[in-house]
């Protein structure tokens, strides 16, 4: 990919006209971030630039000495000869696409985004652009989500059932994003609720944006606890370690797109999976992608030769950025 405001380089899409990447791997002068999940925002520039919200989250995430400066949604900054902005993806709190305009041409970098009501994010906005690039993690049909609120439903009778035996139910979901939109949904009226250590770090900045979420224990090395009717949020990381395996009586649950893939749930050996995803389906895809206006379609993260084939069966000229596939902690 090159054109009149970005193109691919070995650290990531960079802006020649600004001279700034977004995204980027290595260590560059100056590093644009959609959001602060870790295949996004990375250690190691020397200088950042986010949305407001995205900021504390990012620190935790790359250090919180690190130089990152940050824009309100919406507002304009001229960096070299681009301006740029930033506007709601709707993905985590302070995600955000990032707006690229060089000489009147205008490119949308989408980051990674959910055009699906969240009530713990800013709700996604549609920008109309010359092109745009568009993650397209679940880019293919089969992937359609329920309202959230369905999910949420799901998740609090499970929760209910195992209390009702006694048995706590431990809930794997990514520390950030996910596991704030799970406890978003959760009627404390079943139990007590506990997260792991590494969830917690970031509910205090969930708190400081107005995103109610219920009070919450953090397990602690070393502390007894009664978990009989409880809820308990852990990373996927954990799943198999030795922390996962205190929880003997424990029924086991994962919060992910991927549990929509058939046999997953089986193969990690959990009793349920919540098909929650923080990443447009595929009619969301579609939709974002004709609702932009853009003439062009680069698509990157995750497998985009059904979504390009189908867009250019619409007329729509799109093509896989090559090289710029990645995979983060929610596409592990
Ligand atoms: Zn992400
Ligand atoms: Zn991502």
């Amino acid at each position: 990919m090159k054109n009149e405001v970005l193109e691919l380089r070995r650290e990531g899409l960079y802006c020649p006209a600004g001279d700034f990447y977004i995204d980027p791997r290595g260590n560059v002068a100056r590093a644009v971030i959609t959001h602060a999940h870790s295949d996004h925002g990375r250690p190691g520039h020397r200088s950042y630039l986010c949305s407001d919200s995205c900021k504390s989250l990012l620190k935790i995430r790359i250090g919180k000495d690190s130089p990152v400066e940050s824009l309100a949604f919406g507002k304009r900054t001229k960096i070299g000869d681009a301006w740029v902005s930033f506007h709601p993806a709707g993905h985590i709190l302070g995600s955000a696409q990032i707006r690229v305009e060089v000489r009147g041409r205008v490119w949308v970098v989408s980051g990674d985004y959910k055009p699906q009501a969240d009530q713990t994010c800013e709700p996604f906005e549609l920008v109309q652009c010359d092109g745009f690039v568009s993650e397209c993690t679940f880019g293919l049909p089969v992937y359609r989500w329920l309202p959230e609120t369905e999910i949420h439903q799901q998740i609090n009778q499970w929760w209910a059932e195992n209390s009702g035996e006694n048995r706590p139910s431990l809930l794997f979901s990514y520390s950030l994003g996910k596991a704030q939109r799970v406890l978003a949904g959760l009627n404390k009226e079943i139990g007590p609720i506990f997260v792991h250590s590494a969830v917690y770090p970031f509910l205090e900045y969930y708190a400081q944006a107005g995103i109610k979420l219920p009070q919450v224990t953090k397990i602690e090395r070393g502390q007894d606890y009664a978990f009989e009717d409880s809820m308990i949020i852990a990373p996927p990381a954990v799943e198999d370690s030795t922390w996962t395996r205190n929880f003997r009586s424990a029924r086991k649950g994962f919060a992910s797109g991927w549990m929509a893939v058939r046999g997953a749930r089986r193969r990690r050996n959990l009793d349920r999976g919540f098909i929650l995803s923080d990443h447009a389906d595929w009619n969301g895809l579609i939709e974002v992608i004709k609702g932009t206006g853009a003439e062009e379609i680069q698509v990157t993260h995750g497998n985009g030769d059904a979504l390009t084939r189908y867009l250019r069966e619409q007329g729509i000229n799109c093509s896989v950025l090559a090289g710029a596939s990645m995979r983060g902690e929610e596409e592990a």
